[in-house]
């Protein structure tokens, strides 16, 4: 295959498929909201039919539409899975965004928009390297399908009972999951697995309603209570001390440690930008990325309870509520843990809190020697002509381990950001260049895998 020629022919189409990236982008897809989901499912699947893929909208009972597409090789058995989503974050707080959210407007070589990074600019170059092999070559050097949800941005928590009920039809060799860019310095990022998080919601009643604290000595609170149940799971030192909370942890292997030497990491930046002295125990450098990228945490999202308002007010509360988050990572397991933590709190008195799961995904990894990521970082460092920059595993969450786990493929994370893109926050973009250039990286990694 000449990869010359679909080079030139991305470079020829490259104001077409930056239409019709601004095209998806102009569609709303709040999953948040249940804004605009029909439409854009629509919308995707009408641009994979554009390019000749064959396509079905999945309706199941519950959750939004999963869109899907394939195209068969006529010369290769191996079967590469891109997995996206056209769900995005909410645009909020409009104020701050430059152009309408929703506008696709194109300043400065860039595509502003929710989503114009992640990830409807990351599925739309792919799309387009699909397009461009099968416009030039007549074929796919290898079988294609892409896999594109709608709720990842809420968790995705309609996806497992699909992926099972389908598994046959989502099979594949390997797959290149949803997001990546370049660093700073121009360098590819490969991530190769993504942390688990269980959110859960500890609640403590006490009388029927809130009372006058005179009545303190006789009626319980039940914010103390929370407040002791707390403290009952992590120390000062940040170890969590739900009983074996740390059981199947895999500590980072020689190989990934040597991996994470390589990662740039912007402490002083993060710390300035977030006017922090130290970061928590004034870790830095390798122990600090160590920390952020191996080691699961326990994290109190919110807590209420009472009067929080202007003055005073001697009242006592009748409830009171935290939100916490664990990350996990290989090979914990979330349903494991939330067992551990209700025995846990019942074991040392707190059995009257009512303890709440919310939502789960369970940490994953594909390893750093498996010849998929090998693949996937040489074709980087030919397309971007510098060395990959390898994440044994990102901070971040997602459903990855479905396909790395349960239909038990490599899983590697590649994609055509890069770090001015304020993905999830106000202004986000994507640089033309930067999605042209990805779209030759996945068309050249697609050739590759044929070999
Ligand atoms: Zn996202």
């Amino acid at each position: 295959m000449s990869l010359d020629k679909v080079y030139a022919y991305i470079d020829a189409n490259t104001d077409d498929f930056v239409e019709d990236l601004v095209k998806l982008v102009k569609q709303p897809s709040v999953s948040a909201k249940g804004e605009g989901i029909q439409e854009c499912a629509e919308l995707v699947e009408k641009m994979m039919q554009e390019i000749g893929l064959s396509t079905k909208i999945f309706h199941e009972e519950k959750g939004n539409p999963v869109v899907y597409g394939e195209i068969k090789s006529k010369k290769s058995d191996r079967t590469l899975l891109f997995y996206d989503h056209y769900d995005v974050q909410p645009p909020e707080p409009l104020e701050k965004w430059m152009y309408e959210p929703f506008s696709g407007k194109i300043s400065d070589g860039k595509i502003y928009g929710r989503g114009a990074s992640d990830n409807k600019g990351n599925l739309v170059s792919r799309l387009k390297a699909v397009q461009a092999l099968l416009e030039v070559t007549g074929d796919v050097p290898v079988n294609i399908k892409f896999f594109v949800e709608g709720e990842e941005e809420i968790g995705s928590p309609h996806l497992e009972p699909i992926i099972k009920k389908y598994k046959d039809l989502f099979s594949a060799d390997a797959a290149i999951w949803e997001f990546g860019g370049t660093d700073r310095r121009g360098r590819p990022n490969l991530y190769l697995g993504l942390k688990g998080v269980l959110s859960v919601e500890l609640r403590a009643g006490g009388a029927s309603k809130d009372v006058h604290s005179a009545n303190a000595p006789i009626i319980p609170n039940p914010a103390w209570r929370l407040v002791w149940a707390l403290n009952l799971l992590k120390d000062k030192e940040e170890n969590i001390l739900i009983e074996d909370f740390y059981e199947n942890v895999l500590s980072p292997s020689s190989e990934e440690i040597e991996c994470l030497r390589n990662i740039p990491f912007e402490e002083e930046e993060t710390k300035k930008e977030l006017e922090l002295k130290k970061f928590l125990q004034n870790k830095s450098g390798i122990e600090a990325l160590k920390a952020l990228l191996c080691q699961p945490t326990c994290t109190i999202n919110g807590f209420v309870s009472g009067y929080t308002g202007k003055g005073s007010k001697t009242v006592l509360p009748h409830e009171a509520v935290a939100k916490l988050d664990f990350r996990l990572v290989p090979n914990q397991n979330s349903n494991e843990i939330f067992r551990k933590l209700v025995k846990y709190l019942k074991n040392r008195g707190f059995g009257d809190l009512e303890i709440i799961k919310h939502g789960c995904t369970e940490p994953t990894k594909t390893p750093i020697n498996d010849p998929f990521v090998k693949l996937v970082a040489k074709t980087a460092e030919k397309v971007y002509g510098k060395r990959a920059v390898v994440y044994p595993i990102s901070a971040g969450s997602g459903p990855m381990h479905l396909f790395r786990n349960f239909l038990g493929y490599p899983v590697v994370s590649v994609g055509c950001s890069h770090p001015e893109a304020n993905t999830h926050a106000p202004n986000e973009n994507l640089k033309i260049k930067s999605f042209i250039k990805g779209t030759k990286f996945i068309a050249a990694l697609i050739g590759d895998f044929a070999l």
